[in-house]
């Protein structure tokens, strides 16, 4: 290939001062943010005693009508945890071919946890059909692996799965006696963009990632969610994998802080996403795949990819650039920033 990888692409000395829309995980905790930091009361959260994450773990659960929270350091270990809560060794659990959990998590699940993965094919608007759901799910036989959970994403590249489909998922799954997760790094960006509540968007799921360091703009953080039991499955898993931590309410703090001041701001991203994908529409040489929620995927002629990544860079925007690429928005790129952005491509461009 002749364009550098995302992982190449992301080893810049300092983006510090950059129009950065290579992900919304790249947004700096605001002095807001840092000083709720700061002041959080403390304690050792393995011996049950962090205030303050008791806090966060309470107030996610309960923005997503669960019984109770668990917070992670990541979101691939909570989606981890999660399976592990619901899957045993030779069980399998029902998973899209484009999902986090499936692709980019390492093969967690069967690596560390003998959980086999049935990927299937995800529709181009990021749902699962149902025909290929329940013909994936095994009958009782000691030739299969169990079919034990049907995992789905939302949003998923940006895109809101629609709530009937994945009522009908959900029931397709329930009729077989599978449980439900939902990866829901950006159920946030979900619910905001379908004007529904978090509790609405999370409804049909026995379990829920949630991350903080993804759109809600905290350095690290995710909470699982779901019922006591499930959680204190969950609890075990995490202690397993090395995610119990000890004054983790510094980090708590910031996703407190986040659940209170940048949920209903996520809108602004998905405008900002929108004026992108209005701008670059005006760009000849590219070609516009979707824009969704906080995310835009367009198409950029192969032999240009590299001498366009470098002249972004030149004009202060970083992108990760390749024959199809995503920009995604947050709360660190503002109207401004993206109007100079569309500038720049139409300058590189007209300069050919
Ligand atoms: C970012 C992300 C995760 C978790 O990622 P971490 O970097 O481990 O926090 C899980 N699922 C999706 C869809 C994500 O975008």
């Amino acid at each position: 290939m002749s364009y550098p990888s995302p992982a190449q692409q992301k080893a810049v000395p300092s983006s510090e001062g950059f129009v950065d829309l290579r992900s919304d995980t790249v947004t700096r905790p605001s002095p807001a943010m840092l000083q709720a930091m700061t002041r959080a009361p403390v304690g050792d959260d393995v011996w049950g005693d962090d205030p303050t994450v008791n806090a966060l773990q309470a107030a996610a659960a309960a923005r997503a009508g669960k019984a109770a929270g668990l917070f992670f350091p990541s979101g691939t270990q909570s989606n981890l945890a999660a399976l592990m809560a619901h899957c045993a060794r030779g069980e399998e659990y029902i998973v899209g071919q484009r999902a986090h959990t499936y692709r980019m998590e390492g093969g967690g699940a069967a690596v560390l946890a003998s959980i086999q993965p049935q990927p299937i094919e995800n529709a181009p608007d990021g749902t699962l059909p149902l025909e290929q759901i329940a013909a994936e799910i095994k009958p009782d036989d000691a030739h299969f692996a169990r079919s034990r959970l049907l995992a789905l994403e939302n949003t998923i590249e940006g895109k809101v799965l629609p709530a009937a489909y994945v009522a009908q998922a959900a029931a397709v799954a329930r009729a077989a006696g599978l449980s439900l997760h939902l990866d829901g790094a950006r159920a946030w960006n979900a619910a905001v963009a379908g004007q529904a509540t978090l509790e609405a968007v999370c409804a049909p799921f026995d379990s829920v990632s949630l991350c903080f360091s993804k759109g809600l703009g905290t350095p690290a953080g995710s909470v699982l969610v779901g019922d006591e039991a499930l959680i204190a499955r969950a609890y075990r898993a995490r202690k397993m994998l090395g995610g119990a931590m000890r004054q983790a309410g510094v980090l708590a703090a910031a996703c407190l802080y986040a659940l209170e001041h940048n949920v209903e701001r996520l809108a602004d991203d998905h405008a900002n996403a929108a004026r992108l994908g209005r701008g670059l529409g005006q760009v000849a040489e590219i070609r516009l795949e979707q824009v969704n929620t906080n995310m835009v995927i367009a198409h950029v002629p192969p032999d240009h990819c590299l001498g366009l990544a470098d002249f972004l860079r030149s004009r202060g925007v970083l992108a990760a650039i390749g024959p199809r690429s995503r920009f995604v928005l947050h709360m660190d790129v503002s109207a401004e920033d993206v109007d100079r952005t569309v500038e720049a491509f139409k300058a590189y461009f007209a300069g050919r």
